[in-house]
């Protein structure tokens, strides 16, 4: 574990000092994984509670890693792109003992993205003196990311829903409120629209939009993506409002501690699919739970961005490169077994979804841990 203050140099020539942290959770099944943060509340219970995560995360996916997280404390909106390139150097010359492709493999995660996990691989092998692409994922495809690692999180949701949906018996045209139109939010809305499902209302940081009807989400993206702006997709609503609105699924895909004993029993779908990381307090989880309101946990719903960053650590290790298409079939493959694998330890047990999830990643990572001697 971890804190180490990194100084940037400043466009103007001061210096800046950045708290970090990297928390390498738990690695009995294998280097550990997980993303960087740019955010200026993380702090090291936030990144330790995300790296214990990552490790269930992991183990449900069936992925041969273990957990780990890092961040950053910056807005990252308030630095030029020279000092965001500094500052995320800096991060790699700081850790560079302790990442590595054997070792622990960063990612992106809120705020970071496929170019800032170029800088940081670049770095890592000027210090290295050797080539290393395995020793980040999510990287441009040009220097060794996996196709379709972009859009990964949320295509794996997608499937997990269908799958879901299925199970729970729920219908076909389902109405979907989508909180967030980050990179997760975004796509989910076009994978969701070409699947049949209703996306009926999705909102960024600043608000959102809500039409019962189903908001034209090609158009809706084509513009969001080119403005910013969601106006005139539907009525104006704020983020509150868009999380107790009258869908069928809601999808939290923004940040953390959305669904909080505040607004709990005003939520009004029958299902959320978590595509942020614990967007649902405790005790409003508790409280879903009372009320028949079925989860489906984070560490299956957006495991499909981990699943992806696997595959690309593969084809680098390897120095094979997979067409698009194998790495969608592979992706949907992988988010079913995950999915079939806790519905059973569900079925067994009574559990909830959540708890199921856990159940199964913590027996996971155990069952390493004895093959290890590490547990009786
Ligand atoms: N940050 C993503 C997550 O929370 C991806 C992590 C990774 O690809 O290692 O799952």
């Amino acid at each position: 574990m971890s804190t180490l203050v990194i100084p940037v140099r400043m466009d103007d020539g001061t210096v800046e000092h950045f708290p970090s942290f990297r928390i390498q959770y738990n690695g009995s099944r294998g280097p550990t994984k997980g993303g960087i943060r740019y955010h200026p509340g993380v702090d090291e219970d936030e990144v330790d509670e995300l790296a214990f995560l990552m490790t269930l995360k992991c183990a449900v996916a069936g992925l041969p890693f273990g957990g780990a997280k890092g961040g950053v404390q910056v807005d990252p909106e308030e630095l030029s792109e020279g000092e965001l390139e500094r500052l995320s150097r800096a991060y790699v010359d700081e850790y560079h003992d302790v990442i590595g492709p054997q070792k622990d493999i960063p990612a992106p995660d809120v705020n970071t993205n496929a170019k800032v996990m170029g800088w940081m691989m670049d770095e890592y092998e000027s210090v290295a003196g050797e080539r290393a692409p395995g020793v980040i994922t999510g990287k441009p495809p040009e220097i060794g990311g996996s196709e379709g690692r972009e859009y990964a999180t949320s295509l794996g949701g997608a499937v997990v829903l269908d799958e879901f949906v299925e199970y729970e018996g729920m219908g076909e045209e389902l109405d979907v409120a989508i909180q967030g139109m980050g990179n997760v939010g975004s796509y989910l809305a076009e994978f969701l629209d070409e699947r049949g499902y209703n996306v009926v209302a999705v909102s960024d940081s600043s608000g959102g939009v809500y039409d019962g009807d189903g908001i034209d989400v090609p158009a809706m993206l084509d513009e969001y993506r080119e403005s910013g702006d969601l106006d005139g997709f539907g009525d104006a609503v704020t983020n509150d409002e868009l999380l107790t609105l009258n869908a069928d699924v809601l999808v939290p895909a923004a940040i953390e501690d959305q669904i909080t004993d505040e607004n709990v029993d005003d939520v009004r779908a029958d299902a959320v699919l978590e595509m942020a990381n614990g967007p649902t307090t405790p005790s409003a989880d508790e409280r879903l739970s009372e009320r028949g309101v079925p989860v489906v946990p984070d560490i299956l719903a957006n495991a499909g961005g981990v699943t992806v960053s696997y595959f690309e650590w593969v084809q680098n290790e390897a120095n094979e490169y997979w067409l698009e298409t194998k790495v969608n079939e592979k992706l949907a493959e992988q988010m079913r077994g995950a999915f079939r694998g806790i519905r059973s330890v569900k079925q067994n047990g009574d559990l909830t979804w959540r708890s199921a999830a856990y159940v199964h990643g913590v027996n996971t990572v155990l069952d390493a841990e004895a093959h290890r001697g590490n547990v009786s």
